[in-house]
């Protein structure tokens, strides 16, 4: 499929992949945009151009601060939009081609946070990282709890505080049980971590009461996205028992800019790890559900600014799916809503240069992790960009997800 916009080789934005996101340029206020190598389609523009007519999209859906309403019009006529823009842009005689303003260059865009995300669940579905952890604070011969293997484990996260890459980030400030303490300290964390997430963004509301099929799970859900799961190690350890995690996650999660819809992914399907024992029939499935999408996450230090990627991960790992997610999230008849952000747990692999936090790079701060600039980390330091960035890719089609890049700077 050749295009006549320029796209650079390699990009994760190729004529195949067409992500949604929200962006503002030129003065205009936020709207919807679809990325294209360098560039922005500006789809009020597109649909100023007449090009989405047979759809009738209100121009108020596209010109907007979030993804929701558009979201909203279902899947058939996100997927259309989608499909109609791939059809302009491989065609020379487009009227896209020659508006120049349709067209906008990504450096001269501001990316904003994509959806307004209403609920936000984490999960904790990679069979290495939840070993990981299990071995190093419980029993390395038995490091999984008796249900990991029978429910993909999960708790409530906070929204408000999940903001787009580019946005940097405080140390934040809590209570911490010092080794050997018998009194907590209140003091900046000093076990600053990232964890080497996927979101997903559920695409259509569910009913109260009612229950999401794992075969249906897939209508459900919009797209992906890049997720760190910023966490204070420190403060997560006094605070976490019996309820979970709360002030050591809460403070801030960070997202991609652009969402890559479940349909620009399906030929990158997998099937996932043997799941053993069997399953209960409510979480069984039919087909690949997962995906082959590499990851890694990189530290950039401010004062050197040499990158070093600490970790090379893949979400095929994951032991639960997201369709499996999702028919345990409903299970109960919690109902889902467009924009619910639901992210997979920390993607961890067997080796240990894919462990997905540095919690387990460091295995807990006992092994340092040497930097291309000299210096070594076993969590992150202030001044310290955290990237991470992920594609698919296969047959020469490449699929990606760009990055999210957020600095960590001192505690206020
Ligand atoms: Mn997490």
């Amino acid at each position: 499929m050749n295009s006549w916009i320029e796209i650079p080789k390699n990009s994760d934005f190729s004529i195949h992949n067409l992500p949604f996101g929200i962006f503002s340029a030129n003065s205009n206020p936020k709207r919807v945009g679809i990325a294209i190598g360098s560039n922005i389609i500006d789809l009020v523009a597109c649909n100023d151009l007449d090009i989405f007519k047979d759809l009738g999209i209100n121009n108020k859906i596209l010109e907007n601060d979030f993804l929701n309403d558009f979201i909203g019009l279902g899947k058939n006529n996100t997927k259309k939009v989608r499909e109609i823009i791939q059809m302009h842009l491989t065609d020379d005689s487009s009227p896209i081609k020659t508006n120049t303003s349709a067209i906008i260059s990504m450096n001269e865009a501001e990316l904003h946070l994509p959806v307004k995300v209403g609920d936000y669940t984490d999960f904790y579905s990679s069979i290495e990282h939840a070993s990981n952890i299990g071995s190093m604070f419980r029993d390395p011969s038995n490091p999984l709890l008796p249900n990991w293997r029978h429910l993909p484990v999960g708790y409530h996260g906070r929204a408000s505080s999940i903001i787009v890459s580019g946005v940097d980030i405080h140390r934040p400030i809590g209570q911490i049980m010092p080794p050997d303490a018998d009194k907590p300290v209140f003091s900046s964390s000093k076990r600053m971590d990232f964890e080497l997430e996927m979101g997903y963004i559920i695409g259509k509301n569910s009913s109260l009461g009612s229950c999401i099929k794992t075969d249906d799970a897939d209508n459900y859900i919009f797209g992906k996205v890049l997720f760190n799961d910023w966490s204070a190690r420190d403060i997560q350890k006094w605070e976490y028992v019996p309820l979970g995690p709360f002030l050591g996650k809460s403070f801030a999660s960070s997202i991609s800019p652009w969402v890559v819809t479940i349909e620009a992914l399906e030929n990158f399907r997998v099937a996932g790890p043997i799941q053993n024992p069997e399953v209960l029939d409510y979480l069984k499935f039919n087909g690949l559900k997962n995906y082959d999408i590499n990851l890694s996450v990189s530290i950039l230090p401010e004062k050197t600014n040499i990158e070093t990627i600490v970790c090379e991960s893949n979400f095929k790992y994951m032991y639960w799916n997201m369709n499996q997610q999702i028919a345990h999230h409903t299970i109960n008849g919690c109902n889902l809503n467009i924009g619910d952000m639901m992210a997979s747990g920390t993607i961890s692999g067997k080796s240990e240069d894919s462990y997905g936090s540095m919690l387990e790079l460091s295995w807990g701060g006992k092994k340092n992790i040497e930097l291309n600039d000299g210096s070594s980390r076993t969590f992150i330091d202030d001044y310290d960009s955290v990237i991470m960035r992920g594609y698919c890719e296969k047959d020469n089609i490449r699929v990606g997800f760009g990055e999210v890049k957020s600095k960590l700077l001192p505690s206020i």
